[in-house]
């Protein structure tokens, strides 16, 4: 027998591509190929704007033509089916006249015809995180959104940059493709709950409780042996690494949306995006604000009141020299042009450089006298006259 995992898809089960296209499951390659261009022709969505019915049936004529019209794929697919109808589902559901062909039993149907959601509701459980569907024909779904963040550091906060960011996401078991066995062996219908996915606690009337079943959880089937990888729970987690660009000019705390990053869609539904948080470590002197880098800069009180110049540092460029004019008071911002954060125009902010006086802490016996000296000079200037006022 065949290998029953190489080539199993979740929704094959729920999935009859011949009775799609309308034709036989012995038609030949080129009968394949004259349905669906037939099929694809008439409810192509550019000659039937608008009508939502015909533009599910194109995609899942172009779904079944994309496993039948390949001849690999089909013959998987047939191997898949003929599985089903020898009673790899369990006692009583093997003598039908073939899965799903004209004539034959439905699984999804026996399924559902027991009270269960059938096996597209299952696999959608397994594999979409619970959003449920009773069509078979499912829909595309978008990929969720994945939330991340990065730590970068100020100046490439500043430049933009490069990081790989590893994102970490629930996904099918890989080794089972989420079914929870071990692969190679069969499935059967839940003896618990009959393939119905919960059962019924309670005292039964009104305070009758439908419960997920503890056998299965709610996936309908079991399996004798578990796969060794998930122990049977069909859940993974896969991982993977990515290059997200961070823009120049991103600020601390910003959360940046890359399209498309996200988890990949199902069904051919489009990717979810990636939203990174930015974290921006601090810099050693310089500080931002917008656009425009800030710097602290201490003078010393006889610079403040004679005036000075003074040589201050930018980032990634040649220091500059600020003119601080005689009277500066404490706080004062001087505004360096030019020499900020790169803006998104390309140009760049300024430099915003704040004078800080300082007070010695120590005098020496000569400053000490010149400070006397200045003190008797300017005694008797009233300073804090207004606060009494
Ligand atoms: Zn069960
Ligand atoms: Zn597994």
């Amino acid at each position: 027998m065949a290998d029953t995992n190489d080539g199993f898809r979740n929704d094959w089960a729920t999935k009859d591509f011949y009775q799609v296209l309308g034709i036989a499951s012995d038609a030949s390659a080129a009968d394949v190929k004259k349905a669906y261009r037939k099929l694809a022709r008439e409810n192509h969505p550019d000659s039937n704007p608008g009508d939502a019915a015909k533009h599910e049936k194109f995609k899942a004529v172009a779904e079944a033509y994309d496993v039948v019209g390949d001849e690999a794929k089909r013959k998987k697919y047939d191997e898949f089916r003929s599985l089903q109808s020898r009673g790899g589902f369990g006692p009583g559901m093997g003598g039908g006249g073939g899965y799903a062909g004209g004539g034959g039993f439905n699984l999804d149907d026996l399924l559902r015809e027991r009270g269960g959601g059938g096996l597209g509701d299952m696999f959608g459980d397994l594999f979409g995180g619970g959003q449920r569907t009773r069509s078979s024909q499912p829909r595309p779904r978008r990929g969720s959104d994945v939330e991340s963040s990065a730590t970068i550091g100020f100046t490439d906060a500043l430049d933009g940059v490069t990081v790989s960011l590893r994102l970490t996401s629930d996904s099918a078991c890989p080794t089972c493709q989420g079914t929870g066995g071990k692969p190679g062996t069969r499935p059967h219908v839940c003896p618990e709950c009959e393939g119905a996915g919960f059962v019924v606690s309670g005292t039964g009337g009104a305070f009758s409780i439908n419960e997920t079943c503890p056998r299965c959880g709610g996936r309908q089937l079991v399996y004798d042996e578990a796969c060794p990888t998930c122990h049977g729970s069909g859940r993974g987690t896969s991982a993977r690494t990515i290059q997200a660009r961070i823009p120049a000019g991103v600020k601390d705390g910003a959360r940046i949306r890359l399209k498309g990053k996200g988890a990949p869609g199902e069904n051919g539904g489009p990717a979810g995006d990636l939203f990174v948080t930015v974290k921006v470590s601090p810099h050693r002197v310089f500080g931002r604000t917008g656009d425009n880098l800030t710097l602290d800069v201490p003078v010393s009180f006889d610079e403040a009141a004679l005036g000075a110049e003074v040589k201050i540092p930018t980032l990634g460029g040649a220091p500059v020299t600020l003119k601080v004019p005689p009277g500066t008071p404490n706080g004062r911002t001087f505004r360096v042009r030019g020499k900020g954060a790169t803006k998104k125009d390309g140009s760049k902010g300024d430099l915003l450089a704040t004078v800080q006086v300082q007070v010695p802490a120590t005098l020496d016996q000569t400053a000490r006298e010149a400070l006397e000296a200045y003190r008797a000079a300017t005694g008797g200037k009233p300073l804090r006259e207004g606060l009494f006022a």
